[in-house]
């Protein structure tokens, strides 16, 4: 029983099952098919990556897995840092009550001054509260949380202690009487916010009340699970809101992805105060200054699910060095898309041996988050700190002291980020970024229209002549969104 709720967060991949465990992201928990014959040992995780671990070996998951799959595993980003893989888990509908009960069987001793009612530790819950206060996020969701917590909030449950009359079950499942902790946390059709989170909140099963459940749990977390949840239960609110008063539907799966942007804005907020972010008067390509490549990179989502992205690789003079494109199935999300060229485009610089590369995007959210440590536990924070690693790689080994990446130096409209390494200024590697408007670059350097479709539909021409990356010159497109043919020369 305790198996089926369960799925795996990948670290280092050695811990994990290929076949045994629900490690791949998909929108339910699912275990991947072992096919019949397998020509080479794979049996962990870490089976599928290359040798010192440090990305996927796409040549083995091209044998093992379909696209689909292949293309979702590649999503996710290899964190040599994050150590040993670590279970999360998925609600069990069916044996809720008997796990909850379970457990705090087990734990009644741990728990000692805990009862199972609400008389929890006045200790515990001053310290609980001063902890609140002291998040990182804006008040608005401290005091919603705080609120959520002393039960303070207009659920069909309090309406009718306050002697309202209403004969309403929960709006969002409609099985269930709805109290604080069903709207916020318990509702089945809430679940998978909580199984898409990027942390452990499992623990809200073995608990029928908010307060009580963080006084008890959450001792053990970092304030930014804190804060995550605190958003977390404000969506949560907001999408009970809306169904209930504007019969509008937020789907669950949307939820997760709404927290995690609004914690990497607040995130970014802290770090861009000030680099005074404005807006560019122009939006024009310019060459690079030499030693610098320039790389321009652009993704769009597809309402089908995944997306796709493309970048060319200019150097001093305006010359294309190099272009790709790729299509993905997954994530479909513009933004972790956004993220995702710019670590595609960073292996192209590195492939044609560059150490100095401004890369331009048009995501601002991107840009500044690579300015912050990318310390939180979202996905775009996974994929940004896989690009400031990556750029590490790019610096010849021997020179490069720390793999650190330092993102203060600000000058003009753009900032550098640069490796640390010992003083020797000629192969410093910088990685600039710069807000621009790629799809109004597209449009002039090929001097096509470029509607978003008709942008997809280039980078997916681009996708198909992918052989002509290498030092193209002349690059003719066709697209099925844009009947355009232009011949482009330097
Ligand atoms: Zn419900």
């Amino acid at each position: 029983m305790l198996r089926k709720g369960v799925r795996r967060v990948i670290g280092d991949g050695r811990a994990t099952g290929i076949w045994d465990d629900p490690w791949v992201p998909s929108e339910m928990p699912t275990t991947l098919t072992r096919p019949k014959f397998l020509t080479f040992t794979a049996e962990y995780v870490c089976d599928l990556l290359v040798e010192d671990g440090s990305r996927w070996d796409e040549d083995r998951l091209g044998v093992l897995f379909d696209e689909d799959i292949r293309q979702r595993i590649l999503s996710i980003p290899i964190d040599v840092d994050l150590g040993r893989d670590r279970w999360s888990w998925d609600l069990d509908r069916s044996g809720q009550y008997t796990v909850k009960m379970g457990y705090r069987n087990a734990m009644m001793e741990t728990w000692g001054q805990f009862s199972l009612g609400l008389d929890i530790d006045e200790e515990a819950t001053t310290r609980f509260w001063k902890r609140l206060w002291k998040l990182p996020i804006i008040s608005r969701y401290k005091v919603f949380l705080w609120r959520a917590c002393r039960g303070i909030l207009p659920t069909v449950e309090s309406l009718e202690e306050r002697g309202m009359d209403i004969d309403e079950l929960c709006i969002m499942c409609n099985n269930a009487h709805e109290d604080v902790f069903h709207a916020l946390i318990d509702c089945p059709e809430l679940q998978l916010m909580w199984v898409n989170a990027n942390f452990d909140y499992s623990s809200r099963l073995y608990h029928a009340n908010i307060l009580e459940w963080l006084v008890v749990e959450a001792g053990g977390w970092k304030d930014e699970q804190m804060a995550f949840l605190a958003v977390a239960v404000y969506h949560a609110w907001e999408r009970r809101n809306k169904k209930k008063f504007a019969n509008e539907i937020i789907k669950v799966e949307e939820l997760w992805p709404r927290v995690e942007r609004m914690m990497e804005e607040i995130q970014v907020a802290a770090f861009t105060d000030a680099r005074n972010v404005m807006e560019l008067p122009k939006v024009k390509w310019e060459k690079p200054e030499y030693p610098f490549m320039k790389l321009n990179v652009d993704a769009a989502g597809s309402k089908s699910g995944g997306g796709a992205m493309g970048g060319l690789l200019r150097n001093s003079t305006g010359c294309c060095d190099g272009v790709f494109t790729s299509c993905v199935r997954f994530p479909s999300d513009p933004i972790l898309l956004e993220a995702m060229s710019i670590k595609k485009g960073l292996e192209l610089a590195k492939l044609k041996n560059c150490t100095h590369v401004l890369v331009e995007c048009d995501s601002r959210l991107v840009v500044d988050m690579l300015h912050t440590p990318c310390d939180q536990a979202s996905s775009l924070n996974a994929i940004c700190k896989d690009i400031l690693r990556f750029t590490t790689t790019m610096i010849p080994e021997e020179s490069l002291s720390r793999k650190v990446c330092d993102m203060s130096k600000a000058s003009g409209d753009w900032t550098t980020i640069e490796a640390i390494k010992p003083p020797s200024p000629e192969d410093t590697f910088t990685g600039a970024v710069k807000v621009n408007g790629f799809a109004v670059l597209l449009r002039n350097w090929a001097k096509v229209s470029s509607s978003f479709a008709e942008i997809r539909g280039i980078l997916n021409a681009l996708h198909n002549h992918m052989a002509w990356s290498i030092n193209m010159r002349r690059i003719i497109i066709e697209s099925d969104s844009l009947q355009a043919t232009k011949t482009i020369t330097e």
